[in-house]
C-alpha cells in the first residue's frame, strides 16, 4: 500500500490524527494542497550537506559505536559497582535480565511492526504517535495485521514493569501507556526530520544553534511513547535480549525524557559519531559546555545506570 493511501485511510478512520493536522502537513495534501510544491522548493534550496534523514537515521542512538565492542574482563569489584554500569556500559554484568524464548520472539515480531508503521507514516510522524495510533496503523494495514492481545498485554507490562529492575534508575516520565506528547504544541525542526515541542524546548534549541551555529543539528526530538518502544526493542535485539544493557544506553519506554522536553543535538556530517563519545571531542560540545547554559542529564560516571551522554541537551529541570 502506498504511503498516500495508507494516510488517507488512516486519517479518515482516526479522529485524533484529523484532529492533529496541523502536524502532518507535508503528508495531508487534502488540507495542504501546496504543501508538496512547498516541499520541491525547500529541497531545492537546501544546503547540500544537510540531507534528510533516512528512516534509520535515529536508530543511530540505538548502535554501540564506541571502542568498548569487545568484553572485558571486569574485576569482581567493578561488576557490583553501579557505577561502572554507566562507564562499562556496553558490557554484561551478572545481575543482568534477559529477555529469552518467547518473550525475545514477541519483542523481535513487535519490532518488525513498529518498523513498518514507520515506513508507512513516515519517520518524522513516528516519533509523535501514541500507542493507540499504533494500533490503529497496525490494524490499518493489511500486511501488519493488527496487533495481537497477546503482544498488547507485553507491551503494557513492559511498560508498567520497575525499569530499577533492569538496573536503570532514572526517572518515571510517561506515567500512563496511553499517554502521548501533545502533538499540537509540536514544531517541526527544518531539515531534521524531528519535531520538538513549543516553547522551552524549542527557545533552548534555537539559542544553541544561534551560538553554536549552524554546523550543530537536532537528531533526536520529542518522542512518543511507540517511538520509545521501537528504539528501546530496536536496542535489546541488538543486546540479544539484554534488557540492562539495553536500558543503559537507552530509557525503557516511559522513562525517556524525549517524552517531554529533552533532545539529542550533532554535529552535520559528523554521523553515528555523534551518537558516541567522540561527540564530546568536537568543537560544537566544548562549545556548548563553555556557554555553561547547557546541562548534561547523563554525566560521565552518573548513578543512573546510563551511559554518558554529551549529545543529549537537559531542557527541563526535574
Ligand atoms: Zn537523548
Amino acid at each position: 500500500m502506498k504511503r498516500r493511501d495508507f494516510l488517507k485511510m488512516s486519517m479518515a478512520s482516526s479522529p485524533l490524527l484529523l484532529a492533529g493536522c496541523s502536524i502532518w502537513p507535508h503528508l495531508c495534501r487534502s488540507c495542504h494542497p501546496d504543501q508538496e510544491a512547498a516541499n520541491k522548493t525547500t529541497a531545492a534550496t537546501a544546503p547540500v550537506e544537510i540531507a534528510e534523514p533516512n528512516e534509520n537515521a535515529d536508530l543511530a542512538e540505538t548502535q554501540d559505536v564506541s571502542p568498548k565492542k569487545t568484553q572485558l574482563q571486569l574485576s569482581d569489584e567493578l561488576l557490583k559497582d553501579q557505577r561502572a554500569k554507566s562507564v562499562y556500559f556496553s558490557q554484561d554484568f551478572p545481575d543482568d535480565i534477559y529477555f529469552k524464548g518467547e518473550k525475545f520472539d514477541t519483542m523481535k515480531t513487535l519490532t518488525m511492526k513498529f518498523r513498518a508503521v514507520q515506513k508507512n507514516i513516515g519517520f518524522g510522524n513516528f516519533n509523535l504517535i501514541s500507542m493507540d495510533d499504533f494500533f490503529r496503523f497496525s490494524t490499518a494495514s493489511a500486511s501488519i495485521g493488527g496487533i495481537t492481545a497477546a503482544e498488547k498485554k507485553f507491551l503494557e507490562e513492559i511498560f508498567y514493569f520497575d525499569a530499577q529492575k533492569y538496573g536503570f534508575t532514572g526517572q518515571k516520565v510517561m506515567h500512563k501507556f496511553t499517554d502521548n506528547v501533545p502533538k499540537n504544541k509540536a514544531v517541526k525542526i527544518p531539515r531534521s526530520g524531528h519535531y520538538l515541542i513549543g516553547g522551552e524546548s524549542v527557545e533552548v534549541y534555537n539559542r544553541v544553534r544561534k551560538d553554536i551555529g549552524e554546523s550543530l543539528i537536532l537528531t533526536s526530538g520529542v518522542r512518543a511513547n511507540a517511538k520509545q518502544f521501537h528504539l528501546f526493542f530496536e536496542k535489546a535485539l541488538s543486546t540479544q535480549g539484554n534488557v540492562s544493557k539495553a536500558s543503559r544506553s537507552l530509557a525503557p519506554p516511559g522513562y525517556s525524557f524525549h517524552g517531554r522536553w529533552d533532545f539529542d543535538v550533532g554535529k552535520i556530517g559528523y554521523g553515528l559519531k555523534n551518537f558516541s563519545d567522540d561527540f564530546a571531542n568536537t568543537d560544537e560540545y566544548k562549545r556548548l559546555l563553555d556557554l555553561g547554559y547547557i546541562n548534561i542529564r547523563y554525566t560521565q560516571s552518573n548513578l543512573l545506570g546510563v551511559r554518558f551522554e554529551p549529545w543529549h541537551i537537559k531542557v527541563e529541570d526535574v
